[in-house]
């Protein structure tokens, strides 16, 4: 679709956390410049100094290698349009919005916030529309200078053309926005520091940006942005291209309320901390407003690059459904080299998930089993419960495991078993046997008579394969550890 070569942007601001909505434009921006081998920007927009913070640019960047979405242009890696920090960019704004009010583009507007709230209830009251009225539109040279007399600091304002303005969101067809509904806006505040308004499309413009993928939540600013473009390529900002816009429907989470940024659900560490692998994440995410077929939820990245269009992507509202999401991410474990598996684990084989002492970690032992864990985990961090029993000097104790195992005879149970483990072949098939052929001197089946041995083994009712786990824990071990339950039944 695209003919000339596609530019793109990511362009957060940096407060508070990232969150998954963030993440999800971030992704279909990457995706359709990759698509397209275009070129994705990373841009901050951090012209908000109180808002803004170190940490939370830190955070971005840092959240954006570890998903695995690189940028051609940007912070670190540079390009031909940096700074690409908006706060190191405030002199272009400044002559920008200059000469914006010397075509006559924007004007001082000196009413106060006072007079504003006012004339708007009135429009409200009256059934008439609430936007800035046009009132310092045309002010004399003797108004200016009593407004001025009097003390007041003007902001300036953009002026909209009086007509309708039409384009096609490359997600939501044609859309036109009449002017009574887009009226006039600041660009600067009183105290002359530029807006959101001004900087993002200025910088797209002098950027040569293309397409603007971005949330449904900024579609409302689209048609102001569209009127700025055509001043700015009349005074000789960028090179007067109008980018296409396309926007993506909103995220929604618990009980059908657009998912925000102060949802816990919605903070991308969250993920992180929990041991998301950041293509499972991703792919989840893609699938927020967009599918690669009716019948395939799990692809790669380089899967969802083939395909992804921007005219694909779906208007309707899409749901966040963190069960899918860790279904997906837990088919992406699966999927990884046993290799890869193994390395993935390691922070939260160490402290401080890690509950056990570092010196007690044995490579070998959990390489021996975390072919059973790879099938089983939803979410990195499981692994460190599944396996803790190969690593801590005694079990979990677990009361309610223990209550829900064992039972009267379990004692007898442990102690049949006990005998035969003394001298089984030490592989799973045969320690399965030992069980099994316990179980059966007490008329249990192997599922009964499994559970008492793998609470006293590992503390809890469920875990990896019991018998695996046995294998890879020893003999010596096992047979400690069905002492110590033998010594708390009192047996
Ligand atoms: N910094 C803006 C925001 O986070 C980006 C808006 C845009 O994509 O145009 O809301
Ligand atoms: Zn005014």
């Amino acid at each position: 679709m695209a003919s000339a070569p596609v530019r793109v942007r990511f362009c957060p601001s940096p407060t508070g956390n990232p969150h998954v909505g963030l993440v999800r434009t971030a992704l279909f921006n990457w995706a359709f410049a990759r698509h397209h081998k275009g070129t994705l920007v990373f841009r901050i927009e951090d012209t908000d100094a109180a808002r803004d913070s170190e940490e939370s640019y830190t955070q971005l960047l840092d959240s954006m290698r570890w998903l695995g979405l690189d940028w051609d242009e940007g912070p670190e890696v540079g390009g031909p349009h940096a700074p690409y920090r908006q706060s190191q960019r405030m002199d272009i704004y400044a002559d920008v919005a200059r000469r914006l009010q010397e075509a006559g583009h924007a004007y001082r507007c000196y009413c106060t916030t006072e007079e504003l709230d006012t004339r708007r209830e009135a429009a409200r009251a009256a059934g008439r529309p609430s936007g800035y009225d046009g009132k310092c539109r045309e002010l004399s040279a003797e108004q200016i200078a009593a407004y001025e007399a009097e003390g007041r600091t003007p902001i300036v304002r953009f002026r909209m053309p009086d007509r309708p303005i039409t384009f096609t969101d490359l997600v939501r067809g044609e859309l036109t926005f009449s002017p009574e509904n887009v009226t006039d806006y600041g660009i600067l505040r009183a105290n002359g520091a530029p807006l959101y308004t001004l900087v993002n499309p200025v910088d797209d413009a002098l950027m040569g940006i293309t397409h603007v993928l971005r949330g449904e939540d900024l579609l409302s600013s689209t048609p102001r942005q569209i009127a700025l473009y055509a001043a700015l390529a009349e005074i000789g900002v960028g090179g007067g291209t109008v980018p296409q816009f396309g926007h993506l429907p909103y995220v929604m989470g618990e009980g059908n309320k657009k998912l925000s940024k102060r949802d816990p659900q919605s903070s991308l560490n969250l993920y992180r901390e929990r041991g998301f692998l950041p293509e499972g994440l991703l792919n989840y995410l893609s699938l927020l407003g967009w599918s690669l077929a009716e019948d395939r939820d799990i692809f790669t990245m380089d899967e969802m690059v083939a395909a992804f269009d921007i005219e694909d992507v779906n208007a309707n509202p899409a749901r966040f459904d963190l069960k899918k999401c860790e279904h997906i991410n837990a088919e992406h474990l699966r999927r990884l080299d046993p290799k890869a598996f193994i390395e993935a684990c390691g922070p939260w084989l160490k402290a401080p998930f890690a509950p056990w002492r570092p010196e007690a970690f044995d490579q070998a032992a959990f390489e021996a089993i975390a072919p059973h864990a790879q099938t089983r985990l939803t979410v990195l961090s499981d692994i460190t419960d599944n396996v803790d029993f190969l690593f801590l000097d005694e079990p979990v104790e677990d009361e309610a495991s223990w209550n829900k195992a064992m039972k009267e005879g379990s004692d007898a149970l442990l102690r049949t078993a006990r005998a035969k483990l003394v001298d089984a072949e030490w592989h799973a098939e045969a320690l399965k046997s030992a069980v099994l052929a316990a179980g059966e001197e007490h008329g249990l089946k192997l599922g009964k008579a499994q559970a008492p041995v793998r609470v006293a083994i590992t503390g809890r009712t469920v875990g990896l394969p019991l018998f695996e786990s046995l294998e890879v824990l020893g003999r010596e071990r096992t047979l400690a550890r069905i002492d110590a339950a033998l010594a708390k039944l009192g047996g």
